[in-house]
């Protein structure tokens, strides 16, 4: 396949690739271009049942491969998307619009995940606990849950269904992802690799749909021991009382609306850099994404100005063109949004800066925005916009803006800038935060905890925490006769 072409995405279920029942698709979008680009396969309730059958026998036959040889395959799958990122690259960019240099780096990422998860799966050990009476022995069997059921956003098509799919691969759980509908052919492609690396079948499925229909037949259904979905809070809140309804596991990877503390004695130019920078990457639409940006009364006018800088130097356009660093929205809901998002913060009296429009023509461009001077009603101050929108308030006593990080319910990414160790201490001890970047921007590496708190969710999809939502403790004591 040659980067400029796309292709059509079918289901993968019971190690074939297929259709959906009755032949039914749906159609994806260029958000470069708003033009129709393919189609991906929608499927029914009996490819559902089909579907979780499978991941049934796929799990009996994974538990009992060993983790040696369940890493061997993780690590195989990986070189394969190694060999062809740059295809994949090219799908992502074309239906989600991201810059072709960030798509390869989410993809060059799939494959790190890969190889972290497979080689501490082989660590994924039990223990032995001394007994109360010396003739009885007390092991702790580690075991993995059983089938997954995952459900995936469109903003990272393929990050976002690797973390899962890894820790579940690596523990020894059969995994179903609903995958995103609106960038479907990128994700398809990590599932290839998988398929192309000889995974048995049933123990990795991919399935497309309607998601409420699709998530309220998995999780209910009695094969599935386990969730595990990212996306809105409020749909998160949903799936996790279902996932209680029905006695199953549940990892929730929520909305965030992460502070930027700019202290007194920051280095400024930094700050700019790496927040502006993560600020803007994939246009904003980040889970932990820099948002609130609380900078020093005394350092304000010099940050608004450099931040403004940053954002009208970016080269705004489709992701496939060389250069460009700022691509379209991913779809036209949150163009929308955006639209909405500015005319609340002008009609509450916040300032713009730079940004704050539409950008004419075809396609869901938005000028990358600054906004100065945010009442806190303000609603971008208190839901996350999801876009390329960077607003700015002041403080003066670092407690005050410890305070604001803290306000509202989420809890997921944090970021903060200072030359102080008494201010890191006093932060790191305070926020409310899953994850804090301190003089940089986010470093979410497979081995460190991702997740968030509050309203942002539970679970962890990186580090060792990563794995104990896939496994299941057995204790076994023996007494000897
Ligand atoms: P949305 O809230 O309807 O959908 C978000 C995701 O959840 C999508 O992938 C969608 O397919 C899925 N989803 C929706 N209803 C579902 C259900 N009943 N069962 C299973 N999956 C379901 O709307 P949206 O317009 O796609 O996104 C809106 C907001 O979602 C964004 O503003 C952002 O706050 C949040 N979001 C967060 C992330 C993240 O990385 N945490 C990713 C995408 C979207």
């Amino acid at each position: 396949m040659s980067q400029g072409q796309y292709r059509d995405t079918q289901l993968f279920i019971d190690g074939q690739w297929r259709d959906a029942e009755g032949g039914a698709t749906l159609d994806v979008v260029n958000p470069a271009t708003g033009l129709v680009i393919g189609k991906v396969a929608r499927a029914g309730l009996r490819d559902l049942e089909d579907a979780a059958r499978a991941a049934q026998a796929g799990f009996a036959i994974w538990r009992r491969t060993p983790a040696h040889e369940r890493a061997a395959l993780m690590r195989k799958a990986a070189g394969l998307i190694r060999e062809r990122i740059e295809e994949i690259a090219a799908l992502m960019t074309r239906e989600q619009g991201k810059p072709l240099a960030e798509a390869r780096i989410e993809v060059g990422a799939a494959a790190d995940v890969l190889e972290w998860f497979a080689d501490e799966g082989r660590r994924t050990y039990g223990r032995i606990v001394p007994p109360r009476n010396p003739n009885a022995q007390q092991w702790v069997l580690k075991e993995p849950v059983g089938p997954v059921a995952a459900f995936t956003p469109w903003n990272f098509p393929v990050n976002q269904v690797v973390r899962k799919l890894s820790a579940a691969l690596a523990t020894g759980c059969s995994f179903i992802v609903k995958a995103p509908e609106e960038t479907p052919a990128s994700p398809a492609e990590l599932i290839r690799a998988f398929a192309d690396a000889g995974v048995p079948a049933g123990v990795v499925g991919l399935v497309y749909g309607d998601p409420a229909q699709i998530s309220q037949y998995l999780v209910a259904h009695p094969v599935i021991r386990k969730i595990t979905f990212t996306g809105s809070t409020a749909v998160g809140k949903q799936l996790a009382s279902l996932a209680g309804q029905h006695m199953k596991r549940a990892t929730m990877e929520l909305g965030g609306h992460a502070p930027v503390i700019v202290a007194e004695d920051a280095d400024v130019e930094l700050a700019v850099q790496a927040a502006g920078g993560a600020k803007y990457r994939n246009a904003g639409q980040v889970c932990i994404s820099p948002t609130r940006f609380l900078v020093h009364s005394s350092i304000r006018e010099t940050f608004t100005r450099a931040l403004v800088a940053h954002a009208e130097r970016l080269k705004i356009g489709d992701g496939l063109t060389p250069g460009t660093t700022l691509g379209p929205l991913a779809n036209a809901r949150r163009v929308s949004a955006m639209v909405k998002v500015i005319d609340d913060a002008r009609a509450v009296g916040a300032k713009i800066e730079t940004g704050g429009e539409r950008l004419g023509g075809d396609g869901n461009f938005f000028a990358p925005t600054v906004l100065s001077d945010v009442p806190l009603e303000a609603d971008v101050f208190n839901n996350e916009p999801f876009g390329p929108v960077a607003a700015i308030r002041s403080f003066d006593r670092i407690e005050d803006a410890i305070a604001e990080a803290n306000r509202l319910p989420f809890g997921l990414a944090g970021y903060a800038f200072t030359r102080s160790v008494r201010t890191v201490h006093a932060l790191s001890q305070a926020l409310e935060v899953g994850m804090l970047w301190i003089n940089q921007g986010a470093t979410p590496w497979p081995e460190m905890p991702f997740g968030g708190v509050k309203d942002s969710g539970y679970g962890s999809e990186g580090g060792p925490e990563a794995f104990e939502p896939y496994l299941v403790s057995k204790a076994v004591t023996v007494l000897a006769v």
